[in-house]
């Protein structure tokens, strides 16, 4: 073992997990997993406020992956789970069973992934092998438990998965479902990327004496990712964006929108102007996200745009650029936005298109990650500066675009 691998047995870890953490390539322990390992391998609830890129996933899957090893003795039944790993999005289940996988891979437990959106029979299908961690979206995880397919009264592990985006996404009333379905005596983890109220409150109707924890996220937006503004009219967007991701060759950029419709448009109007993108969003099937998804992680697709809750659980690394085409109406969006850029000790950078009617939101934002955004301005595109009041920030100049040197009038 590596003298670095050495943080990781600290924190009570087996070297099965040890060894899956060599071929990760990770050498020390994030802040969250160097609280929350710990804890989940005791054995108790956990509170935990996390944002992806933190390293929550594994904060909970390897210590939850040697728990059920060390319990299971062979326990694995068809379609009787043993630990259960809520998710909001199909993209994020998808994602934390790959890391399941990973971190797995050097013990014998078996996992499985469910989400809907897609043909239910193959999920059925699977049900019937063993299997000891599920990974499932709400609504797919009633289907199936109301279809006998799932039993949950096995479950030794509870794990919720960014609960605040499931309240957000009006999954409270399923939620309360499953929770009825699962045995009493339970481990039960809830990582929610901040603690408001109603997440308390659900957090203490189900968790038993839960141990909290905090981090700070790892890429917090004022740190490791530049930022900046270009105020432009509504109908100046897209073809800014054009000219920006043009002119500056960005090789890889995720697009923001505030709508589906939207996100379809502006992929369209990009293809137009010869850039390649396309949109992923909850009414696209999962065939084509998924495609959208790899052709973009790949470098073959230069332009993915996205809906925010498409977008959570994306997970790529050194994202270069992100764009937001619209602001989001929830400033802790803008966050989770950025986030995808700068991870893993990469630095990005986030670039926001504000027309005049988004200039609340962007004080808003503002005010949440306690920094003014630069606001450049780009000859012949940007404007309304105004609109900031006196709330004018640091202004920057981009180099005006290269062009053919201009013809002298004639005299
Ligand atoms: P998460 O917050 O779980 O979405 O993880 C964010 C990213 O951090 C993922 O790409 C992980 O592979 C990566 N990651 C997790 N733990 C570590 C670690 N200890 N060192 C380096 N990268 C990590």
């Amino acid at each position: 073992m590596s003298a670095d691998l050495s943080k990781f047995a600290e924190l009570g870890l087996d070297p099965a997990l040890l060894n899956a953490i060599a071929d990760t390539g990770y050498t020390t322990p994030t802040p969250i997993q160097t609280k929350a390992i710990p804890l989940v391998l005791s054995g108790g609830d956990l509170l935990a406020a996390a944002q992806t890129g933190t390293g929550k996933t594994a904060g909970f899957t390897l210590p939850l992956l040697q728990r059920l090893h060390q319990s299971s003795q062979g326990r694995s039944q068809p379609g009787k789970p043993r630990c259960l790993i809520l998710t909001p999005t199909r993209e994020l289940a998808a994602q934390i069973a790959e890391s399941v996988k990973t971190y797995g891979g050097h013990l014998p437990l078996k996992s499985l992934v469910v989400f809907g959106g897609v043909n239910i029979n193959p999920q059925r299908m699977a049900m019937r092998k063993p299997v000891d961690i599920l990974i499932a979206t709400p609504g797919r995880l009633l289907d199936l438990c109301g279809q006998n397919i799932v039993n949950l009264s096995a479950i030794e592990i509870l794990v919720l998965d960014e609960a605040d985006r499931m309240l957000d996404m009006g999954f409270i009333h399923d939620i309360k479902k499953v929770l009825k379905l699962l045995p009493k005596r339970r481990q039960t983890l809830l990582f929610s990327a901040t603690f408001s109220d109603e997440i308390r409150k659900l957090a203490h109707s189900f968790l038993y004496q839960p141990q909290e924890v905090s981090v700070t996220p790892r890429n917090t937006a004022s740190e490791l990712v530049e930022q900046v503004v270009h105020l432009v009219d509504k109908s100046k967007k897209r073809q800014l964006l054009s000219t920006l991701i043009k002119q500056h060759n960005w090789p890889q950029v995720l697009v923001f929108t505030k709508t589906k419709h939207g996100a379809n448009r502006l992929a369209e109007q990009l293809g137009k102007d010869g850039i390649e993108a396309l949109a992923i969003h909850g009414n696209k099937s999962q065939a084509a996200r998924t495609r959208a998804l790899s052709q973009f992680k790949d470098g073959t697709l230069q332009v993915l745009v996205a809906t925010d809750i498409a977008a959570r659980g994306i997970d790529i690394e050194h994202l270069p650029n992100v764009v937001n085409y619209e602001l989001p109406h929830v400033s802790e969006d803008y966050v989770h936005r950025i986030g995808r850029t700068g991870r893993a000790g990469s630095t990005g950078q986030a670039v926001s298109l504000v027309n005049i009617d988004e200039v609340k939101l962007l004080k808003g934002i503002e005010k949440l990650i306690g920094k003014k955004i630069p606001v450049v301005d780009i000859d012949g595109h940007t404007g309304h500066t105004e609109a900031l009041g006196s709330t004018v920030v640091e202004r920057k100049s981009r180099p005006p675009r290269k062009r053919a040197p201009r013809r002298r009038k004639a005299s």
